[in-house]
């Protein structure tokens, strides 16, 4: 069954603790940034933020502004193609752990070309994986994979002041989803909860997903696997031919 998120984004509140506790306990630096006419800050994913509160303002009918926010980070996908896709490059680049559902990225990911990484991001249909220049490495959440072995939360959930992020095993997350979609939408009628066939972090909308971020629930049309005819490659289907599927799409 595995191990999943639960992400109650009417619980958010943009403190920014989870971002800065997986920076914490990955040991990754601040970086210099810039003011982008937004309170999100940094600008997006990087190699040194791969945790990211998203913010978007909204505007109701009459014109009341509102905010919302978007903690962001891998979704750890049931049938990630991501691994797929490193996998017919280098074997073993990418994989999905079994007992809790993990996508990793290993360090073979270093000796990925740079085509063999372009087409691991474009293939995410989150937009998630980022290149580190130095490490040569393809980096993104492990799920904090270290500290659930030990049966630990994620340093994000463990930082989280409000319930808006939540974790356990798939079963009892499932539910605990479930049962607050219910509860909010008794007053947001609209609340949805995305794709929660595809991926281990369900996140709660009290809005469209859309009103969030582009790339808040999979659009399988975005992805170069569903530019080259397909939503996920064969085994026996060779890295050429995929991308001329691509170029010819
Ligand atoms: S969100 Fe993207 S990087 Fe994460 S498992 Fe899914 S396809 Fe892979
Ligand atoms: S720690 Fe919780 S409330 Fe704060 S930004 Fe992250 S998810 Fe939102």
């Amino acid at each position: 069954m595995g191990k999943m998120f639960f992400v109650d984004l009417t619980r958010c509140t943009a403190c920014r603790g989870c971002q800065i506790a997986c920076k914490q306990w990955k040991n990754l630096p601040a970086e210099k940034t810039r003011n982008s006419g937004s309170h999100q800050n940094p600008p997006d994913l990087s190699a040194q933020t791969i945790r990211l509160v998203r913010f978007k303002e909204t505007a109701d009918k009459d014109g009341k502004v509102g905010w919302n926010f978007f903690p962001e980070q891998c979704r750890h996908c049931l049938t990630p193609v991501c691994v797929d896709v490193a996998d017919m490059a280098v074997p073993g680049a990418m994989l999905r752990d079994e007992e809790t559902g993990a996508v990793l990225a290993t360090e073979k990911t270093a000796t990925l070309s740079p085509e063999d990484v372009k087409a691991v991001s474009e293939a995410c249909p989150y937009n998630i994986p980022r290149h580190d220049a130095a490490s040569g490495r393809i980096v993104k959440c492990d799920m904090c994979i270290d500290r659930v072995r030990e049966g630990l939360a994620p340093a994000c959930v463990t930082s989280c002041p409000t319930g808006c992020m939540n974790f356990g095993d798939e079963e009892e997350i499932r539910e605990l989803a479930r049962k607050r979609l219910e509860e909010v939408q008794k007053d947001c009628p609209g609340a949805v909860l995305g794709d929660t066939d595809l991926v281990r972090v369900i996140y709660l909308f009290k809005d469209a997903p859309a009103e969030y971020y582009d790339y808040a629930v999979a659009d399988a049309s975005r992805t170069m696997l569903a530019r080259a005819g397909q939503t996920r490659p064969a085994r026996n289907v060779s890295r050429r031919d995929l991308f001329q599927r691509v170029l010819r799409g």
